[in-house]
């Protein structure tokens, strides 16, 4: 019997909606580690940023969610720009943040309104704007 392999057949629903979100084909990467290795946040985390994508790949998406990588995650893109399949895993993790968010269906979990004012004249720009990109949707 002949059984045709392809992306549709071996990746979840979850997966799915992560390339869609993410613009990437989460199949080509080929688990070399280089984005983890990259990583300036990798000491952090307890599940690094390639493993994320093999537990997305294996359709482990609860223990890829439970993991605090995508929280910790600075969105420094340095991970990208090391893939040597040309691979966007910050893109990837920033889609799997959006989807925990709107699942919890908090349409703004931290923005400007829950900042007191005076670290808002304070803070970085860059850093307040890292903050509301990870924690709204
Ligand atoms: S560097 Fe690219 S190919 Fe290598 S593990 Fe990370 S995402 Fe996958
Ligand atoms: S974008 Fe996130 S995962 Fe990628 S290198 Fe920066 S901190 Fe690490």
């Amino acid at each position: 019997m002949r059984l045709k392999i392809s992306s549709d057949r071996i990746l979840g629903s979850f997966a799915r909606r992560v390339e869609e979100l993410s613009g990437q084909h989460l199949l080509t990467c080929y688990q070399c580690g280089n984005c983890s290795a990259s990583c300036p946040m990798g000491f952090a985390m307890d599940v690094l940023p390639h493993q994320i994508v093999r537990l997305v790949h294996l359709g482990q998406v609860e223990k890829a969610l439970k993991a605090n990588t995508i929280w910790m995650c600075a969105s420094c893109i340095t991970c990208s720009v090391s893939c040597p399949r040309g691979v966007d895993i910050a893109r990837i993790l920033e889609a799997i943040r959006f989807l925990v968010l709107k699942e919890r269906k908090v349409a703004d979990i931290y923005g400007p309104a829950q900042t007191p004012e005076e670290l808002l004249q304070k803070a970085p720009l860059e850093g307040l704007t890292g903050i509301f990109r990870k924690f709204s949707v």
